[in-house]
């Protein structure tokens, strides 16, 4: 007998790898600021800088700048039990192609941090996640951090989580379950 397959789409940056507490850190260097990730309450990070909009693609085309994320918390433990829950785990990113090891680094940081995985899709930024998520079956949920991607995956019927960031935590456009890591996630199924 078959089993069903599940299949959950999972954002990287902000809800796997701590993006915020990397950003924050280069742009208090270039901008001489103190700031941590709590003071983002919007996504337009630079703007709390005082920088233009092009050093963030100034940072992230420097090589290897993804390996150095650390995961945030318990987000290994809750992959693992995802998969314990017969999940298909379908990793969904808008890194594109910022810097020429994207692809390479990016797998390589999940073996690095030991996080099992099933796939991963890049796509630009310009893009749609929503347009990749119904290409391997009916996902039973999508987590991001972005309300903006969140409200895309509602916009095609699929289920949401927010992870829980400063950036989404005021944005009432958001109307649903909201999780504070990929433990807290897990345990929803
Ligand atoms: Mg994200």
């Amino acid at each position: 007998m078959d089993k069903k397959i599940r299949i959950g789409i999972i954002d990287i940056d902000d809800v796997l790898a701590d993006f915020g507490s990397f950003i924050v850190e280069e742009l208090n260097q270039l901008s001489g600021t103190q700031l941590t990730k709590e003071a983002y309450i919007h996504h337009d990070f630079y703007k709390f800088h005082d920088l233009p909009v092009s050093v963030m693609g100034d940072i992230l085309r420097r090589e290897s700048i993804y390996l150095r994320l650390k995961p945030l918390d318990k987000v290994v433990e809750g992959m693992y039990l995802l998969k314990e829950k017969g999940f298909a785990l379908r990793i969904v990113t808008a890194r594109g192609k910022s810097n020429s090891n994207i692809e390479e680094d990016t797998h390589q940081w999940f073996y690095d941090n030991n996080i099992p995985y099933d796939s991963i899709d890049f796509i630009d930024y310009h893009e749609k996640k929503s347009e990749y998520y119904l290409k391997y079956g009916n996902p039973e949920f999508v987590v991001d951090d972005r309300v903006y991607n969140l409200l895309d995956a509602q916009s095609v019927g699929v289920s949401t989580y927010c992870l829980k960031q400063p950036w989404n935590e005021y944005d009432i456009n958001y109307k649903g379950p909201r999780v504070s890591n990929l433990l807290e996630l897990a345990d929803n199924f």
